[in-house]
């Protein structure tokens, strides 16, 4: 697949709402490019608080009439599982127009953002049946049971990293437990949404269950998020916008949220790991998805003694790093997705510097032949870094990796608690209780021992701290779109 036979896929580019691709209501437009090559790919409407009304008011009326919460379970069970066969069968056309939007490589699209979204909803349509209350033993004649019932329209605000993955990550457990959901996909990556809602129609999901808007935060995600008819708004993006979400919450509807935020991870390499396994991992923890990867492993917490061996290991791996033409086979990173989002990286490199890190390699853009119509950067590697450093407390969200030695374990779990963040974590010893007293003392959501980036639909993911409250993923996540609701009766 080139870029250019990768456009024949592009999708209409208007709102998903009731069913149907319709035009905005205003006649602004939000212009989408290749980041990896600055061409004008498409425009999609820049939605007005009508639009969002209008879905709002699609996705009420669906969740009222009960078309999907009150259809057989198993009717619903299948759908979604037809859900996850059209993605499958329109695989590559998803990942081509994914890394268009975004500058990511083919390949990643395809494995790490389009593949597990296939399985999120195949994972939820296995839940549609599942989802069940208890009966409660309770004082006096009376028989008290639960029932789970969604909890009405949800409306999804999502980033530009992983558009398909994390767009999957809300629609499929929203669907399963029977709402109507408006979703908002980033500015910077609308289309592959708006593929999504298509698919979602095609499988059968009745009309105005599914509604994509597409739009900027400011506007049509502040609309969502103020919206008095919207019960419920589930988010992955910057912590910035998460204080505005609770804002917009506590002057509107006190909707309720789940807030899945940034994170500036420790991966903590003790002296005994297994030293070829835990420098691959260190390497594709922090240059996955161009570093865009709110998991991305970007404090690497080295002991002493292995240090500088550890570390010439990875400069040369880091070195010889292929970032170029993200649909070239052989690329291994491809283009940020936006120059605000280079600037602020470079940015970054620069603060690095002048707080006295060592940078040890790359860290400049990169505008070698075709590259300088893009916005690519290449992998660097700072050490000496001190934990208060800048440049090991904020969120950089690009290839830009941050070395700290640590001594002994208290100080390797001090450090590696010491930022606002607490998403994910790994540890990497062959001394099983070492591994599992990190594991208990580091407060994130998710451990790793000995491997990186695990993910499973089956297993939840989320923060501690300011890296957000809620679940994704696994049975967790249906706690975020369903009420209980206590029934007694008297005997
Ligand atoms: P962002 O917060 O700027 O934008 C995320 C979404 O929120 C976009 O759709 C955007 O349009 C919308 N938005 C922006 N301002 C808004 C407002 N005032 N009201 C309503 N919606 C608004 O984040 P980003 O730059 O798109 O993504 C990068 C951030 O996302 C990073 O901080 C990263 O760590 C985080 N992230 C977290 C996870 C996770 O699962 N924890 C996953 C991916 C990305």
């Amino acid at each position: 697949m080139t870029a250019t036979e990768a456009k024949q896929f592009l999708p209409p580019a208007r709102h998903f709402i009731n069913g149907k691709a319709v035009e905005g209501s205003g006649g602004a437009s939000i212009e989408i490019r290749n980041p990896a090559t600055g061409e004008l790919l498409t425009s999609v409407p820049d939605a007005a608080a009508e639009d969002v009304d209008r879905a709002v008011a699609a996705a009420r009326q669906s969740f009222e009439n009960r078309a999907w919460r009150g259809m057989d379970p198993s009717a619903k069970e299948r759908i979604l599982l037809r859900v996850a066969e059209l993605m499958e069968r329109d695989i590559e056309k998803l990942a081509a127009v994914e890394s268009l939007e975004n500058g990511k490589t083919f390949r990643e699209a395809l494995r790490a953002d389009v593949n597990p979204g296939i399985d999120s909803f195949r994972y939820y349509a296995g839940w549609v049946r599942r989802i069940y209350g208890e009966t409660v033993p309770v004082d006096g004649p009376f028989l008290n049971y639960t029932l789970r019932e969604p909890v009405g329209v949800a409306g999804a605000i999502v980033p530009w990293n992983y558009p398909t993955c994390i767009a999957t990550w809300k629609l499929a457990p929203a669907l399963a437990c029977g709402c109507s959901i408006v979703l908002k996909p980033s500015e910077l990556t609308p289309l592959t949404a708006l593929m999504l809602a298509e698919l979602c129609a095609e499988a059968g999901v009745p009309e105005g269950v599914v509604n994509v808007v597409t739009g900027y935060g400011a506007t049509a995600g502040d609309a969502l998020a103020r919206h008095m008819d919207v019960d419920k708004i589930a988010f992955t993006g910057s912590i910035r916008t998460a204080r505005s979400l609770l804002k917009a919450s506590a002057e509107s509807n006190l909707k309720r949220l789940s807030l899945e935020l940034g994170g500036k991870n420790p991966n903590i390499i003790f002296a005994d790991c297994d030293f070829d396994e835990a420098v691959d991992a260190a390497f594709w923890g922090i240059y996955a998805n161009k570093g865009e990867v709110c998991s991305s492993g970007s404090r690497l917490l080295i002991q002493d003694s292995v240090h500088d061996q550890f570390i010439e290991k990875l400069i040369a791996r880091a070195k010889a790093m292929k970032v170029g033409d993200p649909f070239d086979p052989s690329s291994e990173m491809g283009s940020q997705i936006s120059k605000a989002q280079l600037d602020r990286i470079l940015g970054y490199v620069d603060a690095g510097r002048r707080e006295g890190a060592e940078l040890r390699c790359g860290g400049q853009r990169d505008t070698e032949g075709a590259k300088a119509n893009g916005l690519f950067v290449q992998p660097a590697i700072f050490t000496g870094v001190k934990p208060q450093m800048k440049i090991a407390q904020e969120e950089i969200f690009g290839p830009v990796l941050a070395a700290i030695r640590f001594r002994d374990e208290e100080e390797a779990a001090q450090i590696a608690n010491g930022t606002i963040y607490g998403l994910v974590s790994a540890v990497w010893t062959r001394d099983i209780r070492l591994a599992h007293r990190i594991a208990s003392r580091i407060k994130a959501g998710s451990v790793w021992i000995n491997t990186y980036n695990g993910f499973d639909s089956a297993s939840s993911f989320g923060g501690y701290k300011q890296s957000g409250f809620g679940r994704d993923l696994g049975a967790h996540a249906l706690e975020q779109y369903t009420n209980v609701k206590s029934v007694w009766v008297g005997l």
